[in-house]
């Protein structure tokens, strides 16, 4: 039986892009111990997004997120010793129908005035700049510029590269499943012995109602939602080159009932799909991948025959599909981090300094404009 009792200010329990994050910016103040259930961290999700960033995208917490981690991957990438985490590739947002052409008019009058708001494009112009529609499918489009592909696999390592620097452990293999609640604080099991301390950070993903239920605090409304994604082979590769050799834009149905974008020489196709799972590994269905094939077939000229690979992973929302960040007042000192749905790995960089400061009761850093209000799980009923 081993005790770290003492040695510990903080425990985070999830080592995907939630919790190696806000445990880095944790770390900053206090003595972090990041806990992970499965043998190698980012086994869930994190390794599972499609690994954009798009401003613009999500309920407006989230957009606001966005908005302020863009300069943030930067100075991140600096800091940690990074590789560059954002590769610049725009999207087209098309509508192939009435309800995407209405679709499309909605999001240019929602977004409108906010910074790098989609703009308009002619139908045209969508096949102009992404040479593999189909021509004459498009009936609207609108083209967010200032987005990018992420690294996510460097962002998450850069945080986790972070959190020892700064002195703070992290122990795989450790499922949390028993925590207790003492007279000031917490006693979390960690398999072969326990550990007290005045903070736990919930930032279990799809299992943040499990690890919440474990230690006697209500659930916060969890869903987990299941998206397939899949790469498909190409036959002429070469057409799949962007103008001056740069990356063709993704390509996103309005309504998000599917979207593709070029990947390793092939094409990474998503049906959209938001199946509703148990917080679990997840599988793709074989329906879900003949879906996405069938959908992007049917706009682009590209002959999509066959899936080189396939894989699901869980976005997980509460109903009003905003993220969870903070503690209720009865339960103090256990914060959730969860509920990021599509948005994770985009929103990572200030939902965890926005995080940080919420925990620690500091001021939230002035370039993230979302009240703690808006997130905290005392508006979840
Ligand atoms: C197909 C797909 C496409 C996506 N595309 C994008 C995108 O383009 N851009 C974007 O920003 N986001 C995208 N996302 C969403 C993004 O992947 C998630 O929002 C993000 O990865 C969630 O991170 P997380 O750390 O909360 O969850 P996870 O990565 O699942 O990490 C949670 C961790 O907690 C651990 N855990 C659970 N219970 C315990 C316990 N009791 N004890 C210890 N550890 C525990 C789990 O093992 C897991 O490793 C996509 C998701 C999918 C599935």
């Amino acid at each position: 039986m081993t005790s770290t009792n003492g040695s510990v200010d903080v425990v985070v329990i999830g080592g995907g892009i939630a919790g190696a994050s806000v445990a880095y910016e944790l770390a900053a103040h206090r003595r972090v111990l990041l806990l992970e259930a499965e043998q190698a961290l980012a086994t869930h999700s994190t390794a599972r997004s499609a690994a954009t960033c798009i401003p613009g995208h999500g309920t407006g917490p989230v957009r606001a997120l966005v908005a302020a981690s863009l300069p943030r991957f930067a100075a991140l990438a600096q800091e940690l010793d990074a590789p560059p985490l954002l590769t610049a590739r725009a999207v087209i947002w098309a509508g192939f129908d009435d309800d995407g052409v209405h679709g499309v008019d909605g999001l240019l009058t929602e977004r409108a005035g906010e910074p790098l708001a989609p703009q308009r494009i002619s139908a045209g112009e969508a096949e102009r700049r992404c040479p593999v529609l189909r021509p004459g499918v498009v009936r609207a489009a609108a083209l967010t510029s200032a987005s990018a592909d992420v690294d996510a696999a460097a962002l998450h390592a850069a945080f986790v590269r972070g959190l020892r620097r700064r002195g703070g452990v992290v122990r795989t293999s450790v499922r949390v499943t028993g925590i207790g609640r003492l007279a000031a604080g917490w006693r979390v099991g960690t398999g072969d012995g326990h550990v007290d301390v005045p903070d736990v950070v919930d930032a279990a993903g799809a299992w943040a109602d499990v690890v919440a239920r474990a230690a006697g605090v209500a659930p916060i409304g969890l869903v987990p939602l299941r998206r397939t994604a899949a790469v498909l082979s190409v036959a002429e590769p070469e057409r799949l080159v962007g103008a001056g050799g740069g990356l063709q834009p993704m390509v996103t149905e309005v309504g998000e009932r599917f979207y593709f974008k070029t990947e390793s020489g092939g094409l990474l196709a998503s049906p959209g799909d938001e199946t509703p799972s148990e917080p679990v590994d997840a599988r793709p269905d074989a329906l879900d991948v003949a879906l996405a094939l069938e959908r992007v077939a049917a706009v682009t000229t590209l002959g999509l025959r066959s899936v080189r690979t396939s894989w699901a992973g869980l976005r997980s929302f509460v109903a009003d599909r905003r993220p969870v960040v903070g503690s209720r007042p009865q339960d103090p000192g256990f914060h959730f981090v969860a509920g990021q749905g599509g948005s994770g790995i985009e929103t990572s960089p200030a939902l965890a300094a926005f995080a940080a400061a919420v925990i620690t009761g500091t001021p939230v850093p002035a370039d993230i404009a979302v009240d703690p209000a808006t997130l905290s799980p005392t508006r979840l009923k």
